[in-house]
């Protein structure tokens, strides 16, 4: 099963994820946690390429071609060889990420994005959980811990309004989606994930 976690910058998707790894671990569940951009050592050096120095470094079209790369190489060696192995895969961020940061933020462009996976990716997840809030909240609980990588931030209300709306977008749109209200404490947002992915994976 292959699980993807999104949602606007500071939503708690990593910490979520950790915890949900930790938990089906504890039930004895084989899992990977991973995360993009990287999650291979070849992702990962595309990952500084696009998260350091200068943010103008490259076009959005150019950096929909890096994010793309990336994720070319993540599913070729980690997320399709875990899945083959029956492991459940929890991936922080995936393609959902690339439609919305580059395919909206960046101009209207979320048909490029879509024309690109179809041709070198080609899978979705299985369960992608969007990590829903207040973008106020998100945004303070994010500039909490802000690291040197973190160019793409932009702190912006407006931004993350807008990245909100095209997360809930893309909810609507797709089956694959439960969105989860990620405004509540760590803990009660982590039981009602355990639940529901144990759920998925009994059925
Ligand atoms: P980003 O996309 O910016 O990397 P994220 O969505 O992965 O962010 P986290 O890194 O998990 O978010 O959390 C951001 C900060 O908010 C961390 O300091 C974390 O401890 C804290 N945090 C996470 N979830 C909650 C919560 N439910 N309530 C309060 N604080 C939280
Ligand atoms: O998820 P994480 O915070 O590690 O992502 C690092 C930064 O890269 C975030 O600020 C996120 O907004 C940005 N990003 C992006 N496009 C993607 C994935 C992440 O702009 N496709």
């Amino acid at each position: 099963m292959f699980i993807s976690f999104e949602g606007i910058d500071g939503s708690g998707k990593s910490t979520q994820a950790r915890l949900l790894a930790e938990a089906l671990r504890a039930a004895g569940i084989d899992v990977i946690h991973t995360r993009e951009p990287g999650g291979s050592p070849g992702a990962e050096e595309i990952r500084s390429l696009v998260l350091e120095g200068d943010p103008d470094r490259w076009s959005a079209e150019t950096e929909i071609l890096l994010f793309t790369a990336a994720r070319r190489d993540h599913l070729e060696k980690t997320i399709r060889p875990a899945l083959k192995a029956g492991k459940v895969v929890i991936c922080d961020r995936f393609a959902d990420s690339t439609r919305v940061f580059q395919g909206v933020t960046r101009g209207d462009l979320q048909d490029k994005v879509n024309r690109l996976h179809d041709e070198m990716i080609g899978i979705e997840p299985d369960l992608t959980l969007l990590f829903d809030m207040d973008p106020e909240i998100g945004l303070k609980r994010a500039k909490g811990r802000q690291t040197a990588e973190e160019r793409f931030e932009d702190f912006g209300q407006d931004f993350q309004e807008k990245c909100r709306a095209a997360f809930l977008d893309l909810a609507r749109a797709h089956a694959r989606f439960t969105v989860i209200d990620a405004g509540r404490e760590i803990d009660v947002v982590a039981r009602e994930v355990a639940t529901l992915v144990k759920s998925r994976l009994d059925t």
